[in-house]
């Protein structure tokens, strides 16, 4: 029980790796708030004393302050955020609107920035602090996905220079690039296409959720106080190159 009443921040957790995310700190008898776009009703999870759930969007900065302030009602710290909500658009960019860049980057650049922009504050008066930022091996750089992988670059900087800024408080930032891995967002793709990306990875399979929640979990804990301002790849061998098998 190494998260025992602890507080934990996570966005987007209302279903696929956010809800696994949640799972594994309420496993932990942590003390779990979630900010989603979707009503409690539509969360995939059950009901746990433990959890607090709230319908917000990360992009918007008053349901952030809002959310932060509810959370700082109930707890007197914030221990770990882990900035989780994301979405795709993907399109090549000669057919890619101009608001689907403006989506992709809002919900996942500006939406970790306004995050942790509300919480850095607190954990900078309590001197410690962990923030763990899903990004994506689509950083590297993606066919198709010019808007979603600038976001998840930018993702990685932001990560970087918070890392350097907060390193003196005590406050660790790191991030996780998941390849693919099998959530509903994944499973909304054509199941040929969703094969396809499967085979071109080197372990010929997709990821689970929880393969990114174990990683969450173990940069949130005291193990990990040394680890800062990386980025951390699980995505059963994508990014180290090309596979001839
Ligand atoms: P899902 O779409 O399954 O879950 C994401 C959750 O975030 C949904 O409940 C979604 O609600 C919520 N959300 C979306 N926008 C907002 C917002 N503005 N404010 C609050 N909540 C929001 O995604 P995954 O679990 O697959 O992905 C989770 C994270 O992991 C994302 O950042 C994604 O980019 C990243 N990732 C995923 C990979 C994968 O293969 N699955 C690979 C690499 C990275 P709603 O559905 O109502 O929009």
């Amino acid at each position: 029980m190494k998260f025992k009443n602890k507080t934990i921040i996570v966005t987007g957790g209302a279903r696929g790796i956010g809800a696994s995310i949640v799972q594994y700190f309420l496993d932990e008898a942590a003390v779990v708030y979630v900010i989603d776009k979707k009503n409690p009703t539509e969360f995939n999870m059950i009901n746990n004393e433990n959890l607090f759930l709230v319908t917000g969007d990360v992009t918007n900065n008053n349901d952030v302050e809002l959310f932060i302030s509810d959370v700082m009602s109930e707890s007197s710290s914030v221990d770990v955020l882990v900035n989780n909500a994301g979405i795709l658009r993907d399109n090549v960019i000669w057919k890619l609107e101009e608001e689907d860049f403006d989506a992709v980057i809002n919900v996942n650049l500006k939406g970790p920035w306004l995050m942790c922009r509300a919480v850095t504050s607190i954990m900078r008066k309590q001197n410690s602090g962990r923030i763990v930022n899903i990004s994506s091996r689509s950083w590297l750089g993606n066919f198709g996905q010019s808007n979603y992988s600038a976001s998840k670059g930018g993702l990685v900087s932001l990560t970087r220079t918070l890392a350097l800024e907060l390193a003196r408080n005590n406050i660790t930032v790191n991030a996780i690039a998941p390849g693919l891995i099998d959530t509903p967002m994944t499973r909304n793709l054509d199941p040929e296409i969703f094969k396809k990306l499967e085979n071109t990875i080197p372990m010929k399979k997709a990821g689970h959720p929880e393969d990114i929640a174990n990683l969450v979990g173990f940069l949130a804990s005291d193990e990990a106080k040394f680890i800062n301002g990386q980025v951390i790849h699980v995505d059963g061998g994508k990014s180290v190159g090309a596979s001839i098998h």
